[in-house]
């Protein structure tokens, strides 16, 4: 099977091991994100959250489905609020490509369980096991399942900041092929190429994979749908960069790291959202706000619509990123 990455560096390999932890290693994550505060949501509101289905749905799960967008594409939605209940399983939204030399999963989820749902389903419909995994960040709803989706034999792809900054986290490093975060690379499939973009905003490394002929881009947590994004680790400007270079393209699928699956018009609000912390965030700083007083003034502008928030300092950790980025202050 072909499975060239143009422009990647040399492999360089992992342990080829890894150790049986916890499930839940929440901490950091966007999971613990998700986790926080969840009491504080209304039933409603969690019904709702990434209930819009887009495409066909293949296979469906309390914790995630699979939408079918296209002739070998396939986007995994997780619901980690379904019924008013949590389900942590795989957390994190994830894809699957199929190409005629290779198969692509994006993202290796939050458990061993929720991932060998998805390789279990992505079996059954593409015949084939994975040739690729790719990661877009280090926090662990991405890549905690890896264990559970992968064997030592199949390729692990990220960044050379992604890899170090999930060995820090004790997550499992499994063998694998460093992407260039330097420039774009590109995935040959057979029959279909996938895009890779480095970028950096959610975190000090992330990338946006896309796949052109059928004009889907998976984000990874650069984009949330209808959630207030996880500012913990963000180094937002580049957030707000990279977000104004991926959204807006009409007749683009962008299916975000959380929540379901939108397009243009419908991730309008969540741009506008990030622009308007960006302005709040810098006036703040200028003025020697604190975190805690840029928050206080800060109100989501009404015709932005509603952004889930899980608990009550969400706003205020965007307003600590913007501090530490503007005046090195957390
Ligand atoms: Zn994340």
């Amino acid at each position: 099977m072909k499975t060239a990455i143009e422009h990647a560096e040399q492999p360089s390999i992992g342990s080829g091991e890894w150790t049986r932890r916890d499930f839940v290693r929440l901490s950091g994550s966007c999971a613990g994100y998700l986790a926080a505060g969840l009491a504080a949501v209304p039933l409603t509101a969690r019904r709702a959250y990434g209930s819009r289905v887009s495409g066909q749905v293949v296979a469906e799960s309390d914790f995630a489905r699979i939408e079918k967008l296209g002739e070998g594409v396939w986007a995994v939605i997780s619901t980690p609020l379904k019924n008013g209940t949590t389900h942590f399983e795989t957390t994190s939204n994830g894809g699957i490509v199929l190409g005629s030399q290779g198969l692509l999963h994006i993202e290796g989820y939050m458990s061993d369980e929720g991932a060998a749902w998805v390789a279990e389903h992505s079996e059954r419909l593409t015949g084939e096991r994975p040739t690729h995994v790719v990661v877009t960040h280090f926090h662990g709803d991405h890549c905690h399942g890896l264990p559970g989706a992968v064997s030592s034999s199949q390729f692990v792809y990220s960044t050379p900041t992604t890899k170090a900054l999930m060995a820090a986290g004790e997550e499992p490093l499994l063998p694998g092929q460093t992407l260039n975060e330097e420039a774009n690379g590109r995935i040959d499939l057979g029959g279909v190429t996938v895009g890779i973009t480095p970028r950096k905003g959610h975190t000090a490394s992330d990338i946006t994979i896309e796949v052109q002929e059928h004009q889907v881009v998976f984000c990874g947590d650069l984009v949330w749908n209808e959630m207030f994004p996880n500012f913990v680790d963000a180094i937002p400007s580049h957030q707000v960069r990279h977000c104004e270079e991926i959204l807006g393209r009409a007749g683009v699928r962008y299916v975000p790291g959380h929540g379901a699956i939108g397009d243009a018009a419908e991730l309008a609000n969540y741009l506008g959202l990030l622009q308007d912390l960006e302005s709040a965030g810098r006036r703040a700083a200028e003025r020697g706000l604190t975190p805690l007083e840029a928050t206080a003034a800060y109100e989501i502008p009404v015709p932005l619509g509603e952004f889930l928030q899980f608990g009550g300092d969400y706003v205020e950790r965007a307003f600590v990123a913007w501090n530490r980025e503007l005046i090195g202050q957390d």
